[in-house]
């Protein structure tokens, strides 16, 4: 009898402990679920930056809410002081762009006018070095707005899938009579093929860089050719862009690819060395990559790898 009372109680007190711990899992859950409400609604608040610390009542927070609290309220004054920086870079760069584009416009009508006029050579040669030399600042100007804006994250990439033909055809047919010019055949191989081929890119800034590419093969190449060929794997496209012309030594592959580097033997060509690193810029800003192979006088092969 006595062992059938103990055993009762045995269970009453083993019922008893499980309802506790019950009681206590249950009383975590809630105050661990209140704990993430409040973080979440932190969160919520600091993603729109309207987080004010004092909208939560201290008291009521755990330790681990009132650091979060001092946490978000520092991210919020950084994410505000970062958004006003941005918005002054934005600003100087459009002051920049659109205050030097009229006087540009203006040196260049002017520097042509000049060269119309009956000018004796030593002159006219220094009205056609304004006309180039503003040519240049024109360019350069354009490309370090351009890349600001990039890297400030003012302007954004937005890849998506892209038909490559239309792309190519348009960059052959702008630069083919610059081509002519100098001699050389641009060709864009095997058509039919690319018209099946697309890339997950942003179309108005890879042709952007695809573009720069084409115009280096054609600055740089005395004669022979420059061929644009796509290349479908199953993960991604291969634009080759490839000339017949100075070729690139090996030690100097990688630098080419900085700002302003150009190389000793393109020093005779105008140039700012800016295009190769724009280019690179925007492709690895799509996800995906340039490289290079060449040999020095046989010529130069430039691919784009951009995700399928
Ligand atoms: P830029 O052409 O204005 O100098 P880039 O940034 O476009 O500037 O190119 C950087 C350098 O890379 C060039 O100065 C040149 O030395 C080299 N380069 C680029 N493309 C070619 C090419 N297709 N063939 C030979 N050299 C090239």
């Amino acid at each position: 009898m006595n062992l059938k009372i103990d055993n009762n109680m045995i269970w009453l007190i083993g019922a008893a402990c499980i309802l506790a711990a019950a009681l206590v899992i249950f009383l975590n859950y809630r105050r661990t679920k209140k704990t993430m409400n409040t973080i979440e609604q932190m969160l919520a608040r600091a993603d729109d930056v309207r987080f004010l610390e004092k909208t939560f009542d201290e008291s009521r927070m755990s330790a681990l809410e009132t650091k979060f609290a001092h946490f978000l309220t520092a991210s919020a004054v950084s994410a505000k002081n970062v958004a006003a920086e941005k918005a002054k870079i934005e600003t100087l760069i459009s002051d920049i762009s659109h205050q030097t584009k009229t006087p540009i416009a203006n040196l260049l009508l002017y520097s042509e006018l000049l060269q119309e006029a009956d000018l004796p050579d030593d002159v006219r040669g220094n009205a056609e070095a304004i006309y180039t030399q503003t040519e240049k600042l024109r360019f350069l100007i354009d490309s370090l707005v351009k890349l600001s804006r990039l890297e400030n994250g003012i302007i954004t990439l937005s890849p998506k899938r892209t038909p490559l033909l239309p792309m190519l055809q348009s960059i052959h047919d702008q630069l083919s009579p610059k081509a002519a010019e100098k001699g050389l055949i641009l060709q864009l191989r095997d058509a039919e093929h690319i018209a099946g081929i697309s890339a997950v890119c942003d179309a108005k800034w890879t042709a952007e860089a695809v573009c720069n590419l084409v115009d280096n093969a054609i600055k740089y190449t005395a004669q022979g050719s420059v061929t644009i060929s796509v290349t479908a794997y199953e993960l991604f496209v291969r634009i080759d862009i490839a000339d017949t012309g100075i070729g690139i030594s090996e030690e100097e592959h990688v630098k080419i690819f900085s700002r302003f580097y150009r190389s000793q033997g393109a020093r005779d060509k105008e140039g700012v060395g800016i295009g190769l690193y724009l280019a690179r810029e925007i492709v690895n800003g799509e996800g995906g990559y340039i490289k290079v192979s060449s040999e020095v006088g046989k010529g130069t092969v430039f691919s784009v790898l951009l995700p399928k």
